[in-house]
Protein backbone atom coordinates (compact mmCIF):
# COMPACT_ATOMS: atom_id res chain seq x y z
CA UNK A 1 0.00 0.00 0.00
CA UNK A 2 1.18 3.77 -0.84
CA UNK A 3 2.39 5.69 1.85
CA UNK A 4 1.77 9.49 1.31
CA UNK A 5 3.78 11.77 3.62
CA UNK A 6 2.29 15.69 3.82
CA UNK A 7 1.51 18.69 6.06
CA UNK A 8 -2.40 19.38 7.01
CA UNK A 9 -4.76 21.18 9.46
CA UNK A 10 -7.64 19.86 10.41
CA UNK A 11 -10.74 21.29 9.41
CA UNK A 12 -13.76 18.57 10.80
CA UNK A 13 -13.87 16.07 13.35
CA UNK A 14 -15.80 13.20 14.37
CA UNK A 15 -15.63 10.49 16.77
CA UNK A 16 -16.02 7.42 14.98
CA UNK A 17 -15.32 5.16 17.86
CA UNK A 18 -14.60 4.91 21.37
CA UNK A 19 -10.86 4.79 19.74
CA UNK A 20 -11.02 6.52 16.60
CA UNK A 21 -11.64 9.33 14.65
CA UNK A 22 -13.05 10.56 11.21
CA UNK A 23 -10.90 13.56 10.02
CA UNK A 24 -11.19 16.33 7.18
CA UNK A 25 -7.67 17.53 6.81
CA UNK A 26 -6.26 19.86 4.41
CA UNK A 27 -3.42 18.61 3.06
CA UNK A 28 -0.74 21.01 1.47
CA UNK A 29 0.19 18.45 -1.43
CA UNK A 30 -2.82 16.49 -1.22
CA UNK A 31 -5.42 18.67 -1.45
CA UNK A 32 -8.86 17.70 1.50
CA UNK A 33 -8.49 14.25 2.66
CA UNK A 34 -10.63 12.62 4.78
CA UNK A 35 -8.92 10.19 7.08
CA UNK A 36 -9.89 7.59 9.52
CA UNK A 37 -7.76 7.96 12.71
CA UNK A 38 -7.86 4.27 14.15
CA UNK A 39 -6.59 3.98 17.98
CA UNK A 40 -5.78 7.64 18.39
CA UNK A 41 -8.17 8.17 21.28
CA UNK A 42 -6.60 5.18 23.20
CA UNK A 43 -4.41 6.60 25.84
CA UNK A 44 -1.31 4.78 27.84
CA UNK A 45 -0.52 4.48 31.21
CA UNK A 46 1.35 7.25 30.85
CA UNK A 47 -0.27 9.30 28.99
CA UNK A 48 -4.50 10.50 28.49
CA UNK A 49 -5.34 10.27 24.78
CA UNK A 50 -7.86 12.86 23.41
CA UNK A 51 -7.13 12.31 20.04
CA UNK A 52 -6.53 15.41 17.62
CA UNK A 53 -7.87 18.53 18.09
CA UNK A 54 -9.90 20.53 15.40
CA UNK A 55 -7.56 23.57 14.16
CA UNK A 56 -4.28 21.64 14.66
CA UNK A 57 -0.96 21.70 12.21
CA UNK A 58 0.81 18.80 11.94
CA UNK A 59 3.10 16.25 9.47
CA UNK A 60 0.86 13.01 8.56
CA UNK A 61 1.52 9.77 6.98
CA UNK A 62 -1.36 8.25 5.73
CA UNK A 63 -2.03 5.20 3.53
CA UNK A 64 -4.54 5.07 0.65
CA UNK A 65 -6.39 1.46 -0.04
CA UNK A 66 -6.71 0.32 -3.23
CA UNK A 67 -10.10 0.50 -3.87
CA UNK A 68 -10.63 3.60 -2.10
CA UNK A 69 -13.08 2.50 0.32
CA UNK A 70 -15.73 5.34 1.12
CA UNK A 71 -13.12 7.83 -0.02
CA UNK A 72 -11.49 7.45 3.16
CA UNK A 73 -7.73 6.98 3.55
CA UNK A 74 -5.90 6.05 6.73
CA UNK A 75 -3.88 7.83 9.13
CA UNK A 76 -0.89 5.98 10.33
CA UNK A 77 1.17 8.94 12.13
CA UNK A 78 0.33 12.24 13.23
CA UNK A 79 3.07 14.87 14.35
CA UNK A 80 1.69 18.01 15.49
CA UNK A 81 3.66 20.79 14.58
CA UNK A 82 1.06 23.85 16.40
CA UNK A 83 -2.07 23.57 17.82
CA UNK A 84 -2.62 27.99 17.71
CA UNK A 85 -3.18 27.56 21.16
CA UNK A 86 -3.57 31.29 20.78
CA UNK A 87 -7.36 30.39 19.06
CA UNK A 88 -8.14 28.52 22.53
CA UNK A 89 -8.08 31.35 25.16
CA UNK A 90 -10.19 34.05 23.24
CA UNK A 91 -13.50 32.91 21.65
CA UNK A 92 -13.84 35.35 19.47
CA UNK A 93 -10.69 34.19 17.41
CA UNK A 94 -11.61 30.79 18.02
CA UNK A 95 -15.22 31.85 16.00
CA UNK A 96 -13.11 33.34 13.27
CA UNK A 97 -10.71 30.29 12.89
CA UNK A 98 -13.95 27.63 12.79
CA UNK A 99 -15.32 29.83 9.81
CA UNK A 100 -12.18 30.29 8.22
CA UNK A 101 -11.95 26.01 8.91
CA UNK A 102 -15.90 25.97 7.96
CA UNK A 103 -15.80 27.12 4.20
CA UNK A 104 -12.71 25.84 3.45
CA UNK A 105 -14.05 22.36 4.37
CA UNK A 106 -17.09 23.57 2.52
CA UNK A 107 -15.61 24.84 -0.88
CA UNK A 108 -12.69 22.60 -1.88
CA UNK A 109 -12.79 19.44 -3.32
CA UNK A 110 -11.46 16.25 -2.02
CA UNK A 111 -8.19 15.69 -3.29
CA UNK A 112 -7.89 18.77 -5.17
CA UNK A 113 -4.76 20.47 -4.08
CA UNK A 114 -4.34 23.81 -3.33
CA UNK A 115 -0.88 24.86 -1.95
CA UNK A 116 -1.21 28.77 -1.96
CA UNK A 117 -4.77 28.04 -0.21
CA UNK A 118 -2.85 26.18 2.25
CA UNK A 119 -0.47 28.65 3.31
CA UNK A 120 -3.48 31.36 3.12
CA UNK A 121 -4.96 28.98 5.55
CA UNK A 122 -1.88 29.03 7.81
CA UNK A 123 -0.77 32.33 7.48
CA UNK A 124 -5.06 33.19 8.70
CA UNK A 125 -4.84 30.80 11.53
CA UNK A 126 -1.56 32.67 12.66
CA UNK A 127 -2.66 35.96 12.17
CA UNK A 128 -5.53 35.15 14.37
CA UNK A 129 -3.94 33.82 16.95
CA UNK A 130 -2.59 37.26 17.24
CA UNK A 131 -5.21 39.55 16.35
CA UNK A 132 -6.53 42.00 18.81
CA UNK A 133 -9.22 42.22 16.10
CA UNK A 134 -10.18 38.73 14.22
CA UNK A 135 -12.19 40.65 11.36
CA UNK A 136 -9.96 41.87 9.19
CA UNK A 137 -8.20 38.29 9.06
CA UNK A 138 -11.61 36.31 8.87
CA UNK A 139 -12.14 38.94 5.33
CA UNK A 140 -8.21 38.62 3.99
CA UNK A 141 -8.86 34.77 4.13
CA UNK A 142 -12.24 35.04 2.47
CA UNK A 143 -10.95 37.16 -0.45
CA UNK A 144 -7.77 34.28 -0.71
CA UNK A 145 -10.06 31.97 -0.76
CA UNK A 146 -12.60 32.97 -3.25
CA UNK A 147 -9.43 33.78 -5.37
CA UNK A 148 -7.71 29.99 -5.13
CA UNK A 149 -11.10 28.41 -6.08
CA UNK A 150 -11.41 30.45 -8.94
CA UNK A 151 -14.64 32.22 -7.60
CA UNK A 152 -13.80 35.51 -6.41
CA UNK A 153 -16.43 37.89 -8.02
CA UNK A 154 -15.82 40.36 -10.48
CA UNK A 155 -15.79 44.28 -8.92
CA UNK A 156 -14.53 45.94 -11.79
CA UNK A 157 -17.52 46.78 -14.07
CA UNK A 158 -21.15 45.77 -13.99
CA UNK A 159 -21.91 42.30 -15.21
CA UNK A 160 -24.97 43.28 -17.23
CA UNK A 161 -24.29 46.76 -19.27
CA UNK A 162 -20.65 47.00 -18.64
CA UNK A 163 -20.44 50.26 -16.84
CA UNK A 164 -17.19 50.49 -15.14
CA UNK A 165 -17.08 50.78 -11.23
CA UNK A 166 -17.02 54.25 -9.89
CA UNK A 167 -17.71 55.38 -6.35
CA UNK A 168 -21.04 56.08 -6.19
CA UNK A 169 -23.94 54.99 -4.34
CA UNK A 170 -26.40 51.93 -6.02
CA UNK A 171 -24.02 48.92 -6.43
CA UNK A 172 -24.88 45.80 -5.64
CA UNK A 173 -23.04 42.29 -5.76
CA UNK A 174 -25.46 39.32 -7.48
CA UNK A 175 -23.60 36.22 -6.66
CA UNK A 176 -25.43 34.36 -9.37
CA UNK A 177 -23.59 36.46 -12.12
CA UNK A 178 -20.64 36.38 -10.39
CA UNK A 179 -19.80 40.29 -9.45
CA UNK A 180 -21.39 44.16 -9.82
CA UNK A 181 -24.60 44.88 -11.00
CA UNK A 182 -25.35 48.87 -11.37
CA UNK A 183 -28.39 51.18 -10.16
CA UNK A 184 -29.59 50.90 -13.64
CA UNK A 185 -29.40 47.00 -14.23
CA UNK A 186 -30.26 46.21 -10.54
CA UNK A 187 -34.13 46.55 -10.62
CA UNK A 188 -34.48 43.47 -12.29
CA UNK A 189 -32.26 40.95 -10.45
CA UNK A 190 -33.91 39.38 -7.41
CA UNK A 191 -31.06 37.61 -6.19
CA UNK A 192 -28.55 40.82 -4.93
CA UNK A 193 -26.38 42.03 -1.97
CA UNK A 194 -26.36 46.15 -1.49
CA UNK A 195 -22.74 47.15 -1.42
CA UNK A 196 -22.18 49.57 1.33
CA UNK A 197 -19.33 53.01 0.84
CA UNK A 198 -15.84 51.57 0.75
CA UNK A 199 -16.57 48.10 0.38
CA UNK A 200 -15.21 48.13 -3.45
CA UNK A 201 -12.29 49.66 -2.61
CA UNK A 202 -11.59 47.39 0.51
CA UNK A 203 -12.01 44.87 -1.27
CA UNK A 204 -10.05 45.96 -4.51
CA UNK A 205 -7.07 46.27 -2.11
CA UNK A 206 -7.27 43.03 -0.51
CA UNK A 207 -6.88 41.38 -3.78
CA UNK A 208 -3.42 43.43 -4.31
CA UNK A 209 -2.58 42.32 -0.88
CA UNK A 210 -2.84 45.63 0.32
CA UNK A 211 -5.12 46.92 3.03
CA UNK A 212 -6.46 50.69 2.54
CA UNK A 213 -5.56 53.35 5.20
CA UNK A 214 -8.72 54.24 5.36
CA UNK A 215 -10.15 50.89 6.63
CA UNK A 216 -12.16 51.37 9.07
CA UNK A 217 -14.46 48.86 11.50
CA UNK A 218 -17.92 49.52 9.46
CA UNK A 219 -15.77 48.53 5.91
CA UNK A 220 -14.31 45.53 7.32
CA UNK A 221 -18.05 44.50 8.24
CA UNK A 222 -19.34 45.37 4.81
CA UNK A 223 -16.35 43.49 3.21
CA UNK A 224 -17.37 40.75 5.49
CA UNK A 225 -21.32 40.53 4.95
CA UNK A 226 -21.08 40.76 1.27
CA UNK A 227 -18.34 37.97 0.37
CA UNK A 228 -19.98 36.05 3.33
CA UNK A 229 -23.30 36.31 0.86
CA UNK A 230 -21.11 35.31 -1.76
CA UNK A 231 -20.00 32.09 0.07
CA UNK A 232 -23.37 31.18 1.64
CA UNK A 233 -24.91 31.52 -2.38
CA UNK A 234 -21.69 28.82 -3.42
CA UNK A 235 -21.87 26.80 -0.19
CA UNK A 236 -26.01 26.65 -0.40
CA UNK A 237 -26.14 27.22 3.04
CA UNK A 238 -25.03 30.50 5.36
CA UNK A 239 -22.00 28.68 7.04
CA UNK A 240 -22.79 27.57 10.57
CA UNK A 241 -20.16 30.44 12.15
CA UNK A 242 -20.97 33.40 10.72
CA UNK A 243 -23.46 34.52 12.85
CA UNK A 244 -20.44 34.35 15.72
CA UNK A 245 -17.92 36.52 13.68
CA UNK A 246 -20.32 39.26 12.60
CA UNK A 247 -23.69 39.42 14.40
CA UNK A 248 -27.13 39.47 12.53
CA UNK A 249 -27.74 43.34 14.43
CA UNK A 250 -24.29 44.28 13.46
CA UNK A 251 -25.14 43.37 9.47
CA UNK A 252 -28.82 44.79 9.46
CA UNK A 253 -27.76 48.20 10.61
CA UNK A 254 -25.23 48.19 7.70
CA UNK A 255 -28.03 47.59 5.19
ZN1 LIG B 1 -25.37 47.95 -15.34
Amino acid sequence: MPHFSDVAITLRRLDFSETSQVLVLFARAAGKVRVIAKGVKRGTRKRYATGIDLLEMGHLIFTERQERQANLATLVEWKQITAFSGLRNDLKRLYGAQYVAETTAALTEDRDPHECLFDALAEALHALEAAPNMLPAVVEYQVRLLTEIGLYPELGRCLECGRAWKRRPGWFLSSHRGGLICRDCESVMVEKRRLRDGTVELLTGLTARKTPSSAQPPHWIGGFDVLDYHITHLMGRPPATSPYVVSESARRTLR
